[in-house]
């Protein structure tokens, strides 16, 4: 780059002068770096940025549910969504990366769907175990990132405000989500956008307090919170599905052995 401008400088000198030489540089460089921003920009847009939280979300909500292997299988699952490179990292409805909450929700519904139907035969058979599993893992992951995605954290420490005479006091008290009213929601308040991610400690939003906490730690024992509600749910949803084999069914998909998958981002997940 240095040999270039050197280059530019000596033939610009000779023929325009040193005025228009500067100028000519001020261009380059504003282009170089107003594209290399742009990269960032466009970079960041294609891919989930998620951090590694979701492991242990998903561990500090299942650990007491699933044995080791089964959890394990769940939590790279969740992990999956955002493996650098993969479609699913490039798909904000997968994230609550935008503000189509319509989009995400149905998302959810259709990895619920799917985790109700493999279960059909979980009990039997272990790919469809293992299926079952890794639809709860994908549902699992959307779900915890609505909470570090949105700002929702950020209104329910304003209502806590306003109830409290103006202090937050007890953070955690916040409520989980209603789904239902999010679905019907045509509100400008509720927002998704980069700026406000709080999946990390160290991330500008994250470092911010929240009453006794901050809003990364909100948003994570949130979606602690909701992951145990998202199973429960699951849960129920087998038991009326499947009625009297319920009860095996779920036994199996907490204990009983799956086959190992090694490229979980590659389990079809429309084929099967
Ligand atoms: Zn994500």
């Amino acid at each position: 780059m240095q040999i270039l401008f050197m280059h530019v400088r000596f033939e610009m000198k000779t023929v325009y002068g040193f005025d228009n030489l500067s100028k000519l540089v001020q261009a380059i460089v504003l282009i170089a770096v107003s594209s290399c921003s742009f990269n960032l920009v466009g970079a960041y847009a294609d891919q989930a940025d998620c951090g590694q939280i979701h492991e242990q979300i998903t561990h500090d909500a299942l650990a007491a549910t699933f044995n080791a292997a089964n959890l394990n299988l769940v939590e790279r699952a969740c992990d999956s969504q955002s493996k650098p490179g993969s479609e699913a990292a490039s798909e904000t409805r997968r994230h609550f990366g935008d503000e189509n909450f319509p989009k995400a929700l149905a998302y959810m519904d259709r990895q619920k769907r799917l985790i109700i139907d493999f279960s059909a035969a979980a009990d039997t058979n272990p790919l469809d175990r293992a299926r079952a599993l890794y639809h709860l893992g994908l549902l699992l992951h959307t779900a915890q990132d609505f909470y570090s995605h949105t700002n929702y954290v950020e209104l329910g420490a304003e209502r806590l405000k306003e109830k409290n005479g103006g202090s937050i006091k007890d953070a955690y008290a916040m409520d989980l989500v209603d789904w239902t009213k999010l679905s019907a929601a045509r509100t400008n308040t509720l927002q998704s956008s980069r700026e406000i991610y709080k999946d990390d400690p160290t991330a500008a939003q994250g470092k911010i307090i929240c009453g006794n906490s901050t809003y990364f730690k909100v948003a994570k024992e949130l979606a602690v919170k909701e992951t145990i509600r998202q199973w429960n749910s699951v849960e129920a949803l087998i038991k009326l599905r499947h009625a009297a084999r319920a009860n095996a069914i779920l036994s199996a998909m907490k204990e009983a052995s799956c086959p190992y998958i090694k490229d979980l981002d590659k389990f079809p997940e429309e084929e099967i």
